[in-house]
């Protein structure tokens, strides 16, 4: 009889614009798999999902765009605002991005495979983990990262950054420190040699 051998899942941990998805890029180049937990939740509510459904339902029309998409704006705005729909929003969506998360790691055939997580500890994903990195990036550099990438404005990456743990929190949970403040990109990719080796020896 064999007995097949689970992938072993390392989470990355890291806050908005931290540099997980482009640290996961680098992992994949070494033959690591990954699965971002953003992809996943933006994928459970695409136009036609129970959990599209469900919202209309709840909400209305009115959260819905033209397209019949999600207007996400819309929905961050009624749940910035009343605590209690951001909970019955997430007792809907976690669940079901939960099962989803799961059957795509285990689908993962690489010597072990990247859970990608802006929430990794806060969901408590961590606990389905062998092994946890946190990036190492302060929030100066998120702040300006983001800022350079998406047309938000600084306060709204702040109140992203206050519903987030703090990076310090982050590094005294995580098992790994990846650290992420330089813009040298050469020297990241260097330094996801080094974890990747290393995580192979703990593993
Ligand atoms: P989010 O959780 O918000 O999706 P993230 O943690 O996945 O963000 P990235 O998208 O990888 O972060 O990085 C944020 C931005 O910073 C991107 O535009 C990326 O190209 C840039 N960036 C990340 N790391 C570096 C680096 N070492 N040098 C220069 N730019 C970087």
């Amino acid at each position: 009889m064999t007995v097949e051998k689970k992938t072993p899942i390392v989470g990355l941990a890291g806050g908005i614009g931290s540099g997980k998805s482009t640290i996961a890029v680098f992992f994949n180049r070494l033959g690591i798999q990954s699965v971002d937990a953003d992809d996943v939740a933006r994928d459970v509510v695409t136009v036609g999902s129970y959990c599209l459904n469900e919202i209309q339902k709840h909400f209305g029309k009115k959260i819905l765009q033209q397209d019949g998409s999600l207007d996400r704006k819309a929905l961050r705005d009624i749940i910035f605002k009343q605590p209690k729909e951001k909970l019955w929003l997430e007792s809907l969506t976690h669940p079901i991005i939960r099962d989803s998360l799961t059957t795509k790691l285990a689908h993962a055939t690489s010597a072990y495979v990247l859970l990608v997580h802006p929430l990794l500890f806060e969901t408590k994903q961590n606990t389905i983990c062998q092994l946890t990195i946190a990036v190492d990036t302060s929030a100066q550099t998120q702040k300006e990262r983001v800022l350079a990438r998406d047309s938000v404005s600084p306060g709204q990456i702040d109140s992203i950054l206050a519903s987030q743990l703090t990076n310090e929190e982050r590094l005294k949970k995580a098992d790994l420190i990846i650290k992420n403040d330089s813009n040298d990109i050469n020297d990241l990719s260097k330094k996801v040699e080094q974890l990747h080796n290393r995580i192979l020896e703990l593993l």
